[in-house]
């Protein structure tokens, strides 16, 4: 019995570097080929008519095994990209670097790659950190498998028989609940300190532990993510962001020491003097609706995290004798500049933001024309929902956003009704009248 025991343990350890494949047949996973979308099924058939080998990987079978909706459907194949590309009439050749084909069907587009050796090739090439600059050498399914980042990550299923080929264990540490890395942490880490972040964020997307031989190291090699580029470490913070978890993957970061001076969008968040309650509240409120399935953009997102720092920049202006406006616009130009470099903000995004911004203070004008413009412009909706946020947290009255919501929905004679008196409008009239003399000599006769 102990031998056994012992002879499953040493067979796991083994297999974990080794890559052993098992195939494990559907009555074991359960997983049908109706749950993969019909241009994935449809790209597996074509290749492996070719003679090609051809699997849905990755991520789609990972979510699906966990009764998750995959986002989109990737394929590892046998074939060369030309060789991809020769077999489907609406398909694309993408990148330089690494070839893959974005093969169209219907309304999908499946990312075709193939199969990459692993961190082991000899032409890989890594900086002085051990990071990994370049994998871009072809292999065999077997080294893909290997150069894959979690045991969960690294399965192949075949529709034809609905097998799983499973290399890493990555069926049963799905069922445990387990997030593994494959080979050793440290190496994997040194190689790609994203997978950092990647730990954290799969591991609350999918209810799943991070292994502690995997857990551990974090910590100690934090700094590394000092070395990724910054768009890409955006990329990935932005998945992070929008992955319906935002709240738990934050705080597990902090947990975890994967915050303080290493990305500035983190410290942002949770180092926010001044509008903590704020920031989370919209992140609570962008986990639920991706949830939901509704639309969620960066813009907003970013517009909230950093409103505080306009509030503050804001109210200095106007302390120092500044109009509303200009002083508005400037406080959002000083907080982009000094963020936007940093965070690695799109200039798409930084427009989007500012619109959400400059519509602010135009809510606080109930009165006269006004209110039927600010429900005309293109960005209304996002900037009513930043205002809605705003009074949740305790910034603005919530008679505010309601009154917008109520106006905005109004037919013509009850949006009239709910005008309030316009107060700029008896100092124009009186304006008016002192210009003329015979006018200023009727006193009490102002506008009423
Ligand atoms: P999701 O799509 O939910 O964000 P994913 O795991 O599918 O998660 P992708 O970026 O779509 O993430 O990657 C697809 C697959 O490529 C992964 O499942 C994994 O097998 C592999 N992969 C992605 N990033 C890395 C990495 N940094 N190191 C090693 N393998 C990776
Ligand atoms: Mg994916």
């Amino acid at each position: 019995m102990i031998r056994k025991l012992l002879r499953r343990v040493f067979k796991r350890t083994e297999a974990t570097s080794s890559a052993e494949l098992a195939i494990i047949p559907v009555d074991r996973h359960g997983l049908r080929r109706e749950q993969l979308s019909p241009a994935a099924r449809k790209v597996c058939a074509v290749l492996q008519e070719r003679g090609y080998k051809a699997y849905v990987v990755g991520g789609a079978v990972r979510d699906l095994l966990a009764g998750l909706t995959p986002k989109d459907f990737d394929v590892a194949t046998s074939a060369t990209p030309e060789q991809v590309r020769e077999s489907f009439r609406r398909s694309r050749i993408i990148g330089r670097r690494f070839k893959i084909v974005h093969v169209m069907s219907g309304p999908e587009t499946i990312e075709v790659s193939t199969f990459r050796a692993g961190q082991d090739a000899e032409s890989t090439e890594t900086d002085e950190h051990g990071r990994i600059l370049r994998d871009n050498v072809f292999g065999n399914q077997q080294e893909d498998a290997t150069r894959r980042d979690f045991t969960v990550n690294a399965l192949y299923y075949d529709p034809s028989d609905e097998t799983i080929h499973d290399y890493h264990h990555g069926v049963a540490d799905l069922q445990q609940k387990t997030l593994r890395i494959i080979g050793d942490p440290r190496t994997r880490y040194r190689e790609d300190p994203v997978r950092m972040l990647r730990a954290v964020r799969l591991g609350a997307k999918l209810g799943l532990s991070i292994d502690p031989d995997a857990r551990k190291p974090i910590r100690e090699m934090a700094m590394l993510i000092d070395n990724v580029p910054p768009a890409r470490l955006f990329d990935e913070m932005l998945k992070l962001l929008f992955s319906g978890h935002a709240v738990t993957c934050l705080k597990q970061l902090r947990e975890e020491g994967l915050h303080h001076g290493l990305l500035p969008l983190l410290d942002v968040i949770l180092e926010q003097p001044l509008g903590e309650r704020f920031v989370w509240l919209s992140l609570e409120n962008t986990d639920q609706r991706v949830r939901q399935g509704k639309p969620v953009s960066p813009g907003f997102l970013f517009a909230t995290l950093l409103w505080h720092e306009v509030l503050a920049a804001w109210e200095s202006r106007k302390a120092d004798g500044e109009a509303i406006y200009p002083a508005l616009f400037a406080a959002m130009d000083q907080v982009l500049d000094q963020q936007a470099g940093k965070l690695a903000i799109t200039r798409r995004i930084a427009g989007d933001i500012k619109d959400i911004w400059a519509l602010q203070p135009r809510f606080e004008k109930r009165s006269g024309k006004a209110p039927y413009r600010v429900i005309e412009q293109p960005r209304y909706r996002a900037g009513w929902d930043f205002l809605r946020l705003r009074a949740e947290s305790g910034e603005l009255p919530m008679e505010l956003a309601d009154w917008w919501e109520r106006f905005s929905h109004a037919g013509h004679d009850e949006r009239a009704a709910l005008l309030q008196p316009d107060s700029d409008a008896p100092r124009k009239r009186r304006r008016k009248r002192r210009k003329s003399p015979a006018a200023g000599a009727t006193p009490g006769a102002s506008g009423e």
